[in-house]
């Protein structure tokens, strides 16, 4: 057994500071300093005061490092898996964007054949971000692509598939969504140019989360709550993109405010072009300006981000000022519920796996473990 010892241990609802973390592949026991022996153990950290954390999951990422979720090679998802954990990732679903089906298809099968490859973080499954989108809120999706909704031209990835982004307004009906509840698929609402009653009927009949709040929907009006106030009215969790770019401070702290904790998620949405530097990039076959560390189009629409979790958990705690076991839970158990897995990962807690990280008040990640495999390590 493994042990890592001086570490601020995030549970849910507190901090403990003097236990210490046994673990092999599954975390095995908590342990009180007093109670410790090193010699007993084959493998001891030393968290030097650190905190430590269940690792982040992050259910919307379309590439980084010079990679994307798209690119039709085996080497794209591998190298993501790689490099993640140096942001505290452990698990992720790979993100596609608005294509011809073919290459949609090609990319969930890249997906699929990474799913249960134990290296690196882990993938979950894929999140299908269009093609049945609206073309009025494209965002940086492909317009030529854009297709009605019909499930049987994804039913042959309903395995793989976790979520699917997809504008409800567009459905000549809501079997699209019968369809997802029996499969598993969560249906996430965005892209889309709902109004206010649209959407609070779809989150009625089948939407349970709305896909980076306030990018790519109608904005916030008064007299026209759109999705927007759909998603503040209702228990929907939310995707948000903390990276100050896509949505204001201000308006991460009414998100805070309106929403329940356990319903808010962080994620990156990150593209290409995060982990790099500024420079030229490529985002759905789009070429992307990235210039200060804010990814645009050419005519200036804002692409998907250069952000990572660990940053996306600074910025939205120092925003709010919540708690960091808060934070962490949007990072970490919120998804982890989404997606069902809650029992076996989402937090630290004896007989869920070891998939943990450990950083500074900075959120500077220094060691990544999956299923007690240390796959990071700051230099
Ligand atoms: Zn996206």
């Amino acid at each position: 057994m493994k042990a890592i010892v001086h570490g601020k241990i995030i549970m849910e609802n507190k901090i403990a500071e003097d236990l210490v973390l046994l673990y092999d592949e599954k975390i095995e026991k908590l342990l009180p300093l007093a109670d410790f022996l090193p010699e007993n153990y084959a493998e001891i950290i030393d968290a030097a005061g650190r905190y430590i954390s269940p690792g982040f999951i992050n259910v919307h990422i379309h590439g980084c490092k010079g990679v994307d979720v798209m690119d039709d090679t085996p080497e794209a998802l591998a190298l993501m898996r790689q490099v993640l954990p140096a942001t505290g990732v452990t698990a992720f679903l790979p993100t596609t964007m608005t294509a011809d089906f073919s290459a949609i298809y090609r990319s969930l099968a890249q997906i699929r054949t990474a799913m249960g490859v134990a290296s690196g973080a882990d993938v979950l499954g894929g999140h299908l971000e269009g093609p049945f989108i609206s073309e009025a809120y494209k965002g940086a999706q492909a317009a030529k692509h854009i297709v009605a909704a019909a499930f049987n031209r994804i039913s042959e990835y309903k395995d793989t598939i976790k979520i699917i982004t997809l504008a409800p307004e567009t459905l000549k009906d809501y079997s699209f969504f019968a369809d997802c509840r029996q499969n598993g698929i969560l249906v996430s609402q965005g892209h889309s140019a709902a109004d206010y009653a649209q959407s609070m009927e779809a989150i009625a009949t089948g939407v349970s989360r709305v896909t980076h709040l306030f990018n790519a929907m109608p904005v916030l009006h008064h007299r026209r709550p759109g999705v927007v106030g759909a998603a503040l009215d209702t228990t929907v969790n939310c995707e948000l993109i903390a990276d100050n770019v896509h949505v204001h401070p201000a308006l991460q702290r009414l998100v805070y405010r309106s929403k329940k904790p356990e319903n808010i998620i962080l994620i990156t949405d990150s593209m290409r072009a995060c982990l790099l530097p500024d420079g030229i990039s490529e985002l759905g076959g789009q070429t992307v300006f990235v210039e200060k560390q804010i990814a645009r189009l050419a005519d200036g629409t804002i692409a998907g981000s250069v952000l990572t979790m660990n940053e996306a958990v600074r910025r939205f705690r120092d925003n709010t000022g919540a708690d960091l076991p808060a934070v962490i839970a949007m990072a970490s158990a919120n998804p982890a519920r989404e997606l069902g897995i809650y029992g076996e990962r989402g937090s630290i807690a004896v007989g869920k796996r070891a998939d943990l990280t450990i950083f500074d008040a900075d959120l500077t990640i220094f060691k990544t473990i999956v299923k007690g495999k240390m796959v990071y390590c700051k230099e």
